[in-house]
């Protein structure tokens, strides 16, 4: 993060476009976001669907229309490239024009009955209120990518967004306001995930919580939803895979691995964190990688030509010089980075070096854990096979990626890899939000965002049956 100065309070309590909007920072005013969701449930839900979608994809007019102003203002709180912050505006637009499309897709099922002069269907509905808790590393993309569907189905929700984007989060309630959302539709409450988040997961009157983050957090988000019977979509880390076979197009392999392993400085759920590369070409895919790498241009996300940006902050920035002596205390080599970065002004930003581990084996905690910044940890394999049982050694599921031009091995790696998402020649970063996205193992527990799988998660079925 480079400013630390934005100061939320101005926006509290703030009047935009006729409505009221509050900020909400303490457990009480979860009380309060909560009761205000809840109230506005019982008209929102009445409200026909392709209605709701009007308000969403006036949202998506509008962040097209702030779009430079949102990617500043993403760059300079959460720090990433201005291109990366585009990116991210982009995916909300795109959510919402999307998912504005669904509210005319509601679709039920009518099906034959076993009576005779009975009719049978099913009906979507909504669940009710719906808390979102959300990272950091996409301030705009992901609160769009559980909201809008959210709305659309007919929910209210509560955003508690990360501590470190309180900005970008305040900016996109306002403008979710400026589209003529009633009242207490779209709620937000900033706070600290252990006091205020957790409040919202306890919360009686929440139906359902969405949460992306840490498997950590995620779990005891998890454990307290099941004890409390809320339906809960958990989308948690990764420890994701690129493998490059010895028939790859390695140039193509090499721009997969270098912003897959290093875009958005490696803190994607999606990123790169562990590249599998067979015998005959990792000594020139290494020395591909390693001359690449050290060419990367760091700096400010603001700033035009910076193409690896900081670290979000000191705890996260520790945890990556952390990885360093446990890399090296279990083996590995550091080829390339391995320390903090602070030639000129890069001593102002916790800024890391892009880092290529190499000699990685399996069991070392560096291929298993979730690093979390840009490091990509280098594995050797002699066969197909091999590769494919490393790439699935792994306690996560979200995304991998292969490289080869040989389809019938593409074709078994789509198979056989363990994962919610898989890449045929392209990166382990890159998703499209009308397909569904999440993992498997403990990266998720089966639920989907994006795509028509997002209303699934917004949705209870309700059957009918009707005697004529
Ligand atoms: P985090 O788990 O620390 O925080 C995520 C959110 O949970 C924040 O809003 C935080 O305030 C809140 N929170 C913290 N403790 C809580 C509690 N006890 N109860 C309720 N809420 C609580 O994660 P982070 O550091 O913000 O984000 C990085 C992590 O997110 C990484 O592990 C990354 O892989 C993961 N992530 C996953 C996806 C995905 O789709 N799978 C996408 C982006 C990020």
């Amino acid at each position: 993060m480079i400013c630390e100065n934005l100061s939320i309070l101005s926006w509290r309590s703030q009047r935009l476009g006729g409505l009221f909007f509050q900020s909400f920072f303490t457990n009480a005013d979860v009380n309060q976001a909560v009761e205000s969701a809840r109230k506005a449930y019982q008209t929102w839900r009445k409200i026909p669907a392709p209605t709701r979608a009007e308000y969403i994809f006036r949202v998506g007019e509008l962040l097209l229309q702030h779009k430079e102003e949102l990617a500043q203002f993403i760059s300079r709180e959460m720090g990433k490239p201005l291109t990366e912050a585009r990116g991210d505006i982009q995916e909300g637009i795109d959510c919402a024009f999307y998912s504005a499309g669904e509210g005319r897709r509601l679709f039920g099922q009518t099906t034959p009955s076993e009576m005779p002069n009975k009719f049978a269907m099913t009906v979507r509905t909504p669940i009710g209120v719906c808390a979102l808790i959300t990272p950091w590393n996409f301030p705009i993309a992901i609160p769009c990518w559980k909201a809008m569907p959210a709305l659309v189905c007919g929910n209210t929700v509560i955003l508690k967004p990360a501590e470190e984007t309180p900005a970008c989060a305040t900016k996109l309630v306002e403008i979710f306001a400026l589209s003529g959302l009633p009242d207490g539709v779209f709620n937000l409450v900033h706070g600290v995930g252990e006091e205020v988040g957790k409040a919202l997961v306890e919360h009686p009157d929440v139906n359902l919580v969405s949460f992306t983050g840490s498997s950590e957090t995620g779990s005891q988000v998890g454990e307290i939803c099941g004890r409390t019977h809320k339906r809960v979509c958990l989308e948690m880390g990764g420890k994701n895979a690129q493998i490059v076979m010895e028939d790859a197009d390695l140039e193509l392999a090499l721009d997969g691995a270098i912003w897959g392993a290093f875009g958005t400085t490696g803190q994607r759920c999606t990123a790169t964190s562990r590249l599998i590369l067979h015998h005959d070409i990792k000594a020139k895919f290494t020395k591909m990688l390693c001359d690449r790498t050290s060419k990367l241009r760091l700096g400010a996300g603001y700033n035009v030509d910076t193409e690896i940006a900081a670290i979000i902050n000191q705890r996260q920035l520790e945890r990556v010089c952390k990885y360093m002596d446990i890399a090296r205390a279990e083996g590995a080599n550091i080829l390339i980075g391995g320390e903090i970065a602070a030639e000129g002004n890069l001593k102002d930003g916790y800024f890391f070096k892009p880092t290529i581990l190499d000699n990685v084996t399996p069991q070392m905690r560096v291929a298993r854990e979730e690093i979390f910044g840009p490091v990509v940890a280098l594995m050797e394999v002699k066969s197909f096979e091999d590769a494919i049982a490393i790439i699935n050694d792994t306690n996560y599921g979200l995304s991998s990626s292969i490289y080869t031009r040989d389809i019938n091995k593409a074709f078994v790696a789509m198979r056989d890899i363990e994962a919610g998402i898989t890449y045929i020649n392209g990166p382990t970063i890159g998703a499209e939000v009308h397909l569904p996205f999440g993992g498997v193992k403990q990266t998720g527990n089966g639920h989907r965002e994006a795509g028509s799988a997002a209303i699934d998660t917004f949705t209870e079925w309700k059957t009918v049956y009707v005697d004529f």
